[in-house]
């Protein structure tokens, strides 16, 4: 029998309009809480421990079952996210990166995000990206500047070319020597030379966590330092993964039935090796698509970003191909 599951995923989740960054890519407040409408309308949210069980056949969802999912561990999530969850009754399931929370560092991927919100022109950011790869090209035997515009500006959904440009050669494409100190580099001209202070305001403390976890949402690993899992040795991914549980034991959080969210969707086959071998019940990717609990591998379990799910109570469902899949599957 065919067990949909609609997981969707959120990143940040905060009310822009008039604020700081109000350029961020971020979840309008008001269309998280008309997004919940809906899917309390149209939807079941439930528990991830009920998908653990369902997973292994100890149970069955019920129909049009949806699963809340949140990244990163940031301290929207506690702010704003947990009270609307809290006061409806609903479970979320939190991702946070340990060094974040732990250390007190800012991820690579967020002093992106808020360089780019921060108000830089994004033609200047290109230039000094391509200034910075003119110094090092022959050091790193980089091809040219075009050649990689060429490669990393296209096919964004939700960028104009020169920022998926930014975010891609920066994610991604230059090597990771490089691409470190050019991040920090932008990030402590455009943001803040503060990085602790920074992380304090971004991401949950441990005590809000243990908050969370106490209120009975659910809280998993998203590794430690945010990486690529797909791009590191077997050793490194062992390094990434039992760093995250160490830190998960230490919020008192069961290192026996725990959930994978892969970091940027990043996984290849040594890391599921490794993650069957701790045990981990659930992986959760960003591959975009409705779950089916009882087909899907479920360290392999697609997500629908909170973009793909409407965001009022009024929205048509005939929009939502998937929709029609979930109340198709449980009719
Ligand atoms: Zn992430």
């Amino acid at each position: 029998m065919t067990q949909s599951l609609m997981i969707v995923m959120y990143h940040y989740v905060r009310p822009l309009k008039g604020t700081h960054y109000s350029n961020l890519k971020a979840l309008e407040l008001e269309y998280f809480r008309g997004q919940l409408d809906f899917i309390q309308r149209h939807c079941q949210v439930v528990r991830m421990e009920e998908v653990i069980a369902a997973a292994r056949g100890q149970g069955s969802l019920p129909p049009r079952a949806a699963l809340l999912t949140f990244d990163d561990g940031y301290r929207e999530h506690h702010e704003h996210v947990f009270p609307l969850l809290a006061e409806r009754g609903l479970q979320g399931s939190f991702f946070p990166p340990a060094c974040a929370v732990r250390e007190g560092r800012v991820l690579g991927v967020n002093k992106i995000h808020f360089t780019l919100a921060s108000g830089a022109n994004p033609s200047g950011l290109v230039s000094e990206i391509f200034t910075a790869m003119d110094e090092n090209r022959r050091e790193y035997d980089l091809k040219d500047n075009a050649d990689y515009f060429a490669t990393y500006s296209t096919e964004s959904r939700y960028d104009d070319p020169e920022v998926a440009f930014i975010k891609r050669i920066l994610q991604k494409g230059l090597p990771e020597p490089l691409r470190a100190p050019l991040i920090d580099r932008l990030f402590r001209r455009f943001v803040t030379e503060d990085e602790k202070a920074f992380a304090a305001e971004l991401y949950m403390s441990t005590d809000q966590l243990r908050e969370l976890q106490g209120a009975g949402m659910f809280i998993g690993s998203h590794g430690d330092q945010h990486l690529w899992l797909n791009t590191l040795s077997p050793d490194d991914q062992r390094k990434e993964i039992d760093d995250s549980l160490d830190f998960l034991a230490e919020l008192g959080v069961s290192t026996r039935d725990w959930v994978m969210c892969y970091p940027y969707g990043g996984y290849n086959d040594s890391l599921l090796t490794l993650l069957r071998e701790r045990q981990c019940a659930l992986g959760l990717t960003v591959d975009m698509g409705v779950a089916d609990i009882s087909r899907n591998d479920p360290l392999l379990l697609p997500r629908l970003d909170t973009n793909d799910v409407p965001h009022s109570l009024e929205a048509t469902l005939q929009n939502y191909g998937w929709m029609q899949e979930i109340s198709a599957n449980n009719a």
